[in-house]
């Protein structure tokens, strides 16, 4: 059976049910392939799950410091209940799973259950881009659409050498769904997933080793950035080596401890846990999809597209994680957006890569957008930066959390703001501000305007604003 449709979109995660979604309104007939559960990656086994877990472990940390904040709490009282921390996290992710398949139903989107493929001319259309559809019970269906939109995502890299056994080596994917907590745990990989990773297990009371092969903790974001997270994570007792190289045939596993070898770069060590998580970034689901039948081009490992994300088959777009981008949910969801308004013939209010927050749900939070201050300087900027401690802001003590800071880069020639970088408390919640500022090409005095409420951490960012001309109230 054929099934004729305005767009298809195969994989129906958060850029293909934003581009499905986006795509109704504007009355076109949708229909998304899903071979798994609708919501993808980021509702199943990433955003959603992760954030759910680190909450639980932040409540758990904060009852065990409860003398801090002058209340008592009974030697031995406070203890984790994994099972019921994991029904939480199953009971959040249910909840938004059916909100989901609740905006589906109102917005008259057909879901098909079952992997898709692109195939190449048929009968079904002169041109590349029909779907046959594999359904659960073996049998194909095809879906004929005007504009296709591939959104398969990505799944975690592996390493090799190491054994695909989540009893002994696992990946975030297995993590979310662990049953127990280890007694101790090595995490490859000192990236964005890592550090959530880190920054919860170490307060769930697991002994953490995090290990990284480049010179520190998210080489990507600001070098102050990275400092501070280390010394706060350092701190609570995470074990961080950095610059190291691990030696992976090295890898045993005897009586419920994984080892393997690394060198320092001063010497060996021998790392050891009770289990390891490799986090060592994720890779674009391109296989099977029959690119092949296509002429879309790949960037080594992922789909090539233009500004509008289409591939260089120009009625199929390419959104989302297989496109190489940030990956983000909300770049993904960005991207979708972008992508439906092109194909709809509007001029799609493309956002720059440099406008796109990033964010980190560890413990410090981190935020960031824009340029870092290593960036700035090597391309070419004459900079002048705006910093403030949290330490400096009446919420921030009120909360119990003194540490991180803001920071703000200006360029000193045309006055813009070109990076803003949080490290603290709330930072994913308080970037937007800078969002806003980036895009609506404000200056630093002009976002220093803005009246912020007193006492909240938004002060940080209004005072590092002002602190770009050194006219900050609070240093
Ligand atoms: P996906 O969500 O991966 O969806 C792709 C879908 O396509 C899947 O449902 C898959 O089953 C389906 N599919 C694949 N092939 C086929 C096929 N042939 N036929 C039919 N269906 C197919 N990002 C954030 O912004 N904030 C966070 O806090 C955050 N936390 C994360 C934590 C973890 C542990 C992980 C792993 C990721 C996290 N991310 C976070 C990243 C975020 O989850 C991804 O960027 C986002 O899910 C990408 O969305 P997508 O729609 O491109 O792909």
């Amino acid at each position: 059976m054929s099934i004729p449709c305005d767009i298809a979109i195969i994989g129906g995660g958060i850029a293909g049910y934003t581009a499905a979604i986006r795509a109704a309104q504007a009355g076109k007939k949708v229909v998304i392939i899903e071979k798994e559960k609708l919501g993808g990656t980021c509702l199943h086994k990433g955003c959603i799950p992760s954030k759910a877990l680190l909450r639980s472990a932040e409540i758990y940390s904060t009852l065990l410091n409860a003398d801090t904040y002058g209340i008592k709490v009974a030697e031995g009282a406070v203890t984790v209940d994994f099972p019921g921390v994991q029904q939480r996290k199953e009971q959040t992710v249910e909840q938004l799973y059916k909100g989901l398949q609740y905006l589906m139903r109102k917005h008259k989107i057909t879901i098909i259950s079952g992997a898709g493929r692109v195939i190449g001319p048929s009968i079904f259309s002169p041109r590349s881009g029909s779907v046959a559809v594999e359904l659960a019970d073996g049998e194909m269906e095809t879906v004929v659409p005007v504009h296709l939109m591939i959104a398969t995502g990505s799944r975690p890299r592996t390493l090799p050498g190491l054994p695909a056994d989540p009893a002994q080596v696992m990946t975030s994917d297995d993590a979310l769904v662990m049953e127990q907590l280890p007694a101790s745990i090595l995490i490859i990989g000192g990236g964005v997933i890592g550090v959530e990773w880190a920054s919860m297990l170490i307060d769930f009371g697991v002994e953490v080793t995090l290990v990284e092969t480049a010179a520190r903790l998210l080489p990507g974001e600001d070098a102050e950035v990275s400092a501070e997270l280390t010394k706060q994570l350092g701190k609570r007792g995470v074990r961080i080596l950095t610059g190291i190289q691990l030696k992976l045939d090295t890898y045993t596993y005897k009586d419920g401890q994984a080892s393997l070898e690394a060198d320092t770069g001063e010497g060996k060590v021998i790392l050891a846990a009770e289990k390891l998580l490799v986090s060592v970034g994720r890779q674009a689901n391109i296989e099977g999809i029959g690119l092949e039948n296509t002429d879309i081009q790949l960037n080594k490992d992922v789909i090539r597209v233009n500004g509008n994300f289409q591939t260089t088959e120009p009625h199929i777009y390419a959104v989302g994680d297989v496109n190489g981008g940030l990956q983000l949910a909300h770049a993904a969801a960005h991207e979708a957006m972008v992508a439906v308004e092109h194909l709809l013939g509007n001029k799609p209010s493309g956002t720059a890569h440099a406008q796109i927050p990033r964010a980190i749900y560890s413990h410090p939070e981190i935020a960031s957008i824009g340029l870092t201050e290593e960036e700035a300087r090597r391309q070419g900027h004459d900079i002048k930066i705006g910093k403030i401690p949290f330490q400096a802001i009446g919420k921030a003590l009120i909360l119990g959390e003194p540490g991180g800071f803001a920071k703000v880069i200006a360029d000193k020639k045309t006055n813009d703001i070109i990076g803003v970088h949080l490290v603290g408390p709330h930072a994913t919640d308080l970037l937007s501000e800078a969002s806003l500022a980036l895009l609506m090409d404000a200056a630093p005095w002009e976002v220093g305007q803005v009246i912020h409420p007193h006492p909240t951490l938004s002060e940080a960012l209004g005072e590092a604003m002002l602190a770009v001309d050194g006219n900050a109230t609070v240093i």
